[in-house]
């Protein structure tokens, strides 16, 4: 049985192109599961303040790490944070400058980050963070020491004040802008990977694991 939507919220109801909105739980999590940067925003002294960081998303819950020092994870502890995450899949050109877009899939999550203090949920969440970017890669790295788990610091933001929003298809041309002789369409836009780079030491000794032969997005 699917799970029920996301409610929607004054601040997460899409009012601008309402169609492209959604609310529904598997396709946050997939836009959320697929990215790689998302760009988290705080008010600091009164002045909006955004900056891109890894993430990991365990259920409802989405993990931001960094340094204890890192002036965003200082101040946002237990602040309200908006957290984006932007898929872009393609350039729309119309035939009026107008109408030129983008194709695109998009998150955007209201909530209250706190800080994570339990040690367990802590090195869990580490580690979502790493196996968000690179599954696989936790079961083949030394683990984490708990000096390292100490030093480091770890914000949990509920995945439940949410929104998505989606563009896809052709440009949106006027009637009276169809007959122009300009050509029109979409530029569609992926990730390019390249082949794994071994440092000095991993060299043509070893092998390159499959979960990193086989990395995509
Ligand atoms: C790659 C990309 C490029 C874009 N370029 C432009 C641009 O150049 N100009 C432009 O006007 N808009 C652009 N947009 C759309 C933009 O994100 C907003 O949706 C739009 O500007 C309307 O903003 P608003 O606050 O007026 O919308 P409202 O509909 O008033 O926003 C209300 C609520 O809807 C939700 N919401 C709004 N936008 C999004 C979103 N993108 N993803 C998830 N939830 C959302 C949020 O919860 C928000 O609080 C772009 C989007 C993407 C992803």
């Amino acid at each position: 049985m699917s799970k029920p939507e996301y409610v929607r919220t004054n601040k997460t109801e899409v009012k601008r192109k309402p169609d492209r909105g959604s609310y529904d739980r598997e396709t946050v999590h997939s836009i959320l599961d697929e990215g790689l940067v998302a760009h988290v925003g705080i008010v600091q002294d009164e002045t909006p303040l955004v900056i891109p960081m890894a993430y990991g998303r365990v259920e409802e819950r989405l993990y931001l790490h960094g340094s204890a020092a890192s002036r965003l994870l200082r101040d946002a502890r237990d602040l309200d944070v908006c957290v984006t995450v932007t898929l872009l899949d393609g350039l729309v050109l119309a035939r009026s400058l107008i109408n030129h877009s983008m194709n695109y899939r998009s998150v955007v999550i209201f909530g209250k980050a706190k800080q994570v203090t339990d040690v367990g949920e802590k090195s869990a969440a580490l580690e979502a963070v790493t196996e968000h970017i690179i599954s696989g890669r936790v079961a083949d790295t030394r683990k984490n020491s708990a000096k390292e788990i100490k030093s480091t610091l770890v914000l949990s933001v509920p995945i439940n004040e949410v929104s998505a929003k989606i563009r896809f298809g052709p440009p949106n041309d006027y009637e009276e802008d169809m007959e122009l002789d300009v050509w029109a369409g979409v530029i569609p836009i992926g990730v390019a990977i390249g082949a794994p780079e071994p440092d000095e030491i991993s060299g043509d000794l070893m092998a390159v694991p499959d979960y990193v032969k086989k990395w995509r997005r």
